[in-house]
């Protein structure tokens, strides 16, 4: 099931896709943490309202809103950390041989929360570098603290995409995460979530384009710390909330790396998707997952 957070009419809605991805179907539901919680393992049967074009609504981030930071995950493929490391930008996060040993967590203020299509802004009195960061988001779908890697899975509601945009000079000169991930519109998130029981998230090919250009292109299975370890680490001690969202790390590609650096620019297009990654020897292309998207983002607006 893909479910999404819509405008119709004035009125903000979550609804359910039908007809591939053609169609949105609002459901009684006050918002999508509220969706999240009644299908949390009884899956009750919800109603659902008169079919609405998607054409003809407005899609906003799934969970426009968070109740809590977003949680991040720094480092996560063995390539990106490399070219972070030797980027001159590095946050003084764990180095080396330390990424095997301990994940580098930080967070981004839900504030920073946009929909697919919104505009991010360049705020160019505070930053000169701003940078995308394609990554697969897991979706908590309920409570637990000190969950083990094998019961995770069954924590995981969905999956989405986001945008960890990040102004590399604030991360470089302050020697934190938070303060260059944080910025108004600095988390592009969706279009929907995708529920875990359609998605093989060990095996999703993740690609971002800028302006049609392909900058980043890796595999889900190349995670140093996969999802449930991610769930493990995270959870111990802390308690996890159901519609807590993980965002699982960036592929190496991002604008940094290049030599002189890609950084974003107003106007540029970044599009993001997520791929089933086809299996060896199979000569057919691959389907679309549902969670295939292409997001509009810096526009004009700086
Ligand atoms: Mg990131």
């Amino acid at each position: 099931m893909r479910v999404a957070t819509f405008e119709h009419l004035g009125k903000q809605q979550v609804g359910v896709l039908h007809d591939g991805s053609k169609t949105i179907h609002p459901l009684e539901v006050a918002d999508m943490i509220d969706l999240i919680a009644r299908l949390d393992g009884c899956n009750v049967p919800l109603a659902e309202g008169m079919k609405v074009s998607l054409a003809d609504v407005r899609l906003v981030a799934p969970i426009p809103k968070p109740r809590r930071n977003i949680i991040c995950v720094g480092k996560n493929y063995r390539e990106h950390a490399k070219e972070f490391s030797n980027s001159g930008y590095e946050a003084n996060a764990v180095k080396e041989g330390e990424i095997d040993l301990y994940p580098a967590v930080f967070t981004k203020l839900p504030s920073s929360v946009v929909g697919t299509g919104a505009v991010v802004e360049t705020h160019p009195s505070v930053t000169s570098a701003v940078d995308y960061e394609g990554e697969l988001a897991v979706v908590i779908g309920r409570s637990g603290r000190n969950i083990s890697r094998a019961n995770a899975p069954s924590y995981v509601w969905g999956y989405t995409i986001i945008n960890d945009v990040t102004a590399r000079d604030r991360q470089r000169d302050h020697r934190q995460w938070f303060l260059g991930k944080s910025l108004d519109t600095f988390c592009p998130m969706g279009p929907w979530i995708t529920t875990a029981n359609e998605l093989d998230a060990a095996n999703l090919q993740i690609r971002t384009w800028v302006n049609g250009e392909l900058r980043q292109d890796a595999n889900t299975r190349d995670l140093i710390f996969g999802i449930p370890q991610l769930i493990e680490t995270i959870s111990a001690g802390l308690t996890l909330q159901a519609g807590d969202i993980i965002a699982t790390g960036t592929p190496a590609g991002v604008g940094l790396s290049f030599d002189p650096p890609k950084f974003l620019k107003a106007g540029d297009v970044v599009s993001i998707s997520s791929l089933k990654r086809r299996p060896r020897g199979v000569g057919q292309r691959a389907s679309k997952l549902p969670l295939s998207i292409r997001r509009a983002l810096l526009a004009a607006k700086s």
